[in-house]
């Protein structure tokens, strides 16, 4: 049986010249980048070119870029950081956040006692601005946390806006962009932000590697420590071939942004017109122009087809995501969702389909049969 994959918000398949590069380091570049003699200096020198090619694609600085294990280290590091290090004794967040950033407020909150506040977010799952400013109005000091791309429904924030207005009260400014490197051009020099961080695995890179961006003097300290490793600020031996096939496959990435992009949007726009046919009573979950790669869609089911409709999808080899990925295959309504539906939609199934240039129209095909058949 074919696999179809249309989870792609979960993770990415690796590109095969990301493969090629990472097989390469491994047998190659086997020694430490923090060592003296040449195999070491020429690790060093791998490791320092990836970061280099990193932070051209975001108009950053080389030293700007850490390397981390992955979005949610990133996401903890920075969020603790700017507690126990910034003095931050509010953090301004929204419920829609990854969990990597919801709970990881809630521990702070515990320990260190601060404050958060919930930037209310309108039905179509974009964060209300009004309410934000006003939030900020507060003369606390504050780190805003707010994903530029919402994982399950696409919803998008606009990152230099929201920039602009963190600046303006002198709020420190967190995204995670976990979902959007990759897949959009973000320029560090044109946009406000103080940090972002991203996770090699979403965008056809290996797991267990990621990158934060901290902007030059921020003052963020180490989340844990022993060796100088990323200049003292994250110590532990560097996944060196992890870090250069993350470099790879962001470089292929903002080099085919263009073709691809369009590639996605075709297909997207074929669902769309494939699910206006065959359910023309299904409804999109955000907003429809959301992001390119993800569209969360409620199908016109009766309730009792929510609980085996993505073990029906899996039975015919097609992968796609209830909620988020952390809680595909769980029942329990995904936290997103919970604050955007009514009680009534939320019985309904509702699944997010998320593409790649790997797919192709034939797979939507597949999907829509599938659905057809439930
Ligand atoms: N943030 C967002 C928006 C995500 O979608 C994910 C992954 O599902 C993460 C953070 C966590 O990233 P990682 O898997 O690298 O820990």
């Amino acid at each position: 049986m074919k696999n179809i994959y249309l989870d792609n918000a979960s993770t990415t398949a690796l590109r095969p010249e990301v493969i090629q590069e990472m097989t390469k380091v491994l047998a190659e570049d086997y020694g430490n980048p923090s060592s003296t003699h040449s195999l070491g200096r020429k690790s060093k020198s791998v490791l320092e070119l990836s970061r280099k090619s990193i932070a051209q694609n975001l108009n950053a600085t080389a030293q700007e870029i850490i390397f981390t294990s992955c979005g949610t280290e990133a996401n903890n590091w920075i969020l603790r950081s700017a507690v126990k290090d910034l003095q931050v004794t509010r953090i301004i967040t929204s419920r829609m956040e990854h969990h990597a950033v919801l709970y990881t407020a809630l521990v702070l909150q515990k320990e260190f006692d601060i404050k958060i506040d919930y930037v209310n977010v309108k039905a179509s799952g974009e964060i209300d601005i009004t309410h934000l400013v006003e939030l900020l109005s507060h003369d606390e000091k504050t780190l805003v946390s707010l994903m530029h791309v919402n994982n399950e429904t696409g919803t998008i924030l606009d990152l230099e806006r929201v920039g602009i207005i963190c600046k303006e009260h002198a709020a420190l400014f967190h995204s995670d962009t976990v979902q959007s490197i990759g897949k959009i051009e973000i320029d560090l020099q044109i946009t406000a932000v103080d940090f972002i961080v991203a996770s090699a695995h979403k965008f056809h890179g290996p797991k267990g590697v990621g990158f934060t961006f901290i902007r030059k003097n921020s003052g963020i300290q180490p989340l844990f420590f022993g060796g100088e490793q990323e200049k003292g600020l994250r110590a532990g031996t560097e996944a060196l071939h992890q870090i250069a096939g993350m470099a790879k496959a962001l470089e292929l990435s903002y080099t085919n942004l263009e073709t691809e992009k369009s590639h996605i949007l075709d297909l997207r726009e074929y669902l769309l017109s494939k699910l206006e046919i065959e359910f023309p009573d299904y409804k999109v979950n955000g907003d429809v122009d959301g992001f390119y790669t993800i569209l969360n869609v409620l199908l016109p089911f009766p309730e009792d087809k929510t609980a085996m409709i993505l073990f029906h999808l899996d039975m015919k080899g097609i992968a796609v995501s209830r909620g988020s990925a952390c809680q595909s295959g769980s029942i329990k309504p995904s936290h997103v969702l919970l604050e955007m539906l009514s009680d009534q939609d939320l019985k309904k199934p509702s699944l997010r389909i998320s593409f790649s240039h790997f797919n192709k129209l034939q797979d939507i095909d597949a999907l829509i049969e599938a659905l057809k058949t439930i």
